[in-house]
């Protein structure tokens, strides 16, 4: 049997990666594959697992040969748990890597990417010991931070070499894995040898090494809020996204997103009340264009509604209690999530 080069891609999907960059890692992992397919040596080595986090972390392909490959689904989910990943791949890789022993020629070391858009919302530290105390150290672990809101330190302990990617749009993303893929093609040819393939293959734009002796502080914590809603008249979910003005000193209200029926399905994360005098505007419930919110008295949930037109009574579409006015206008102090 051929020595195999494990390789682990590890994608964040929280609420940051909404909308153009969910849909670029998406697209990113579909042209990486296939390109991947037709270098022979990638071919003839490397194995492709991806792993997707948010508030937890799913398998979402199991490690496999490139010729039989799917690309996954990657859905949107709230929180980052960066621990929970962490975990599944200490435990992926005890089960999938074969060791070597004095029969057998096992595979060769493995590579994990990490992709991140924040910091992480679990306690990842316990995770990050569990990984760090298997000896030899089990993976080359590329760490990829993601927008302006990275917590460089987290990952510099848990990453051989810590990569920045200053924008999350679209466009830097699909140059991010243009660099994966001839990152992978180039550790395919010479597993064995020393990686540093942050030297070896050019930095897309927007891309640089950190330093990972002085790690950048992450500018803006919490630069953005995200809520969690769900439309009145549809009953599908949505998110808001406000964006901290420094000038403001408020949130602005910035976009709506249309959320998977089953994100709640993994629980949903909550961040402290914010008071809502520090946020300003509502963008349109993407479903029925109402620009106004109330909150559940009794489960908590948000909803849509339109201002102009409020009912004596109104059904919260979470629960399904009937609400009174003075029940659901109670907003101004409204849980958010910063994953
Ligand atoms: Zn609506
Ligand atoms: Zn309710």
């Amino acid at each position: 049997m051929l020595r195999r080069l494990p390789v682990y891609l590890l994608l964040d999907c929280s609420e940051s990666m909404a909308g153009d960059p969910l849909n670029a890692v998406e697209v990113g992992v579909h042209k990486m594959l296939s390109a991947l397919k037709r270098n022979p040596y990638a071919l003839e080595t490397a194995h492709i697992a991806i792993i997707a986090f948010a508030a937890k972390a799913k398998t979402v392909l199991p490690l496999t040969e490139l010729n039989s490959v799917t690309p996954p689904v990657l859905s949107l989910r709230p929180g980052t748990s960066l621990g929970a990943a962490l975990d599944l791949l200490r435990e992926s890789i005890k089960k999938d890597v074969i060791k070597t022993t004095s029969e057998v020629k096992g595979d060769y070391r493995p590579l994990a990417f990490i992709l991140t858009d924040g910091h992480p919302t679990d306690d990842w530290g316990g995770a990050l010991a569990r990984l760090v105390s298997v000896k030899p150290s089990p993976a080359h672990i590329y760490a990829i931070g993601c927008g302006q809101e990275v917590d460089f330190e987290t990952l510099g302990q848990i990453a051989d070499v810590c990569l920045r990617l200053e924008a999350l749009t679209g466009e830097s993303l699909a140059n991010l894995f243009v660099w994966l893929t001839a990152s992978i093609q180039t550790a395919s040819v010479a597993p064995d040898a020393p990686l540093s393939l942050e030297k070896k293959i050019p930095l897309g734009e927007g891309m640089s090494v950190i330093d990972k002796e002085r790690p950048p502080q992450y500018q803006e914590k919490n630069a953005c809020l995200y809520f969690h809603v769900t439309c009145r008249k549809t009953r599908q979910h949505f998110m808001l996204r406000y964006r901290y003005s420094k000038e403001h000193q408020v949130y602005l209200t910035e976009e709506s997103f249309p959320l998977p029926e089953d994100f709640f399905g993994d629980g949903s994360m909550k961040a402290p009340a914010i008071a809502s005098d520090l946020l300003a505007g509502y963008s349109d419930c993407p479903y029925c264009r109402s620009q106004g919110w109330g909150k559940c008295g009794f489960c908590g949930h948000l909803f849509c509604l339109d201002p102009e037109h409020v009912e004596s009574r109104i059904t919260c579409p979470f629960c399904q209690t009937q609400l009174t006015m003075s029940q659901a206008e109670d907003a101004f102090s409204v849980d958010g999530s910063v994953g």
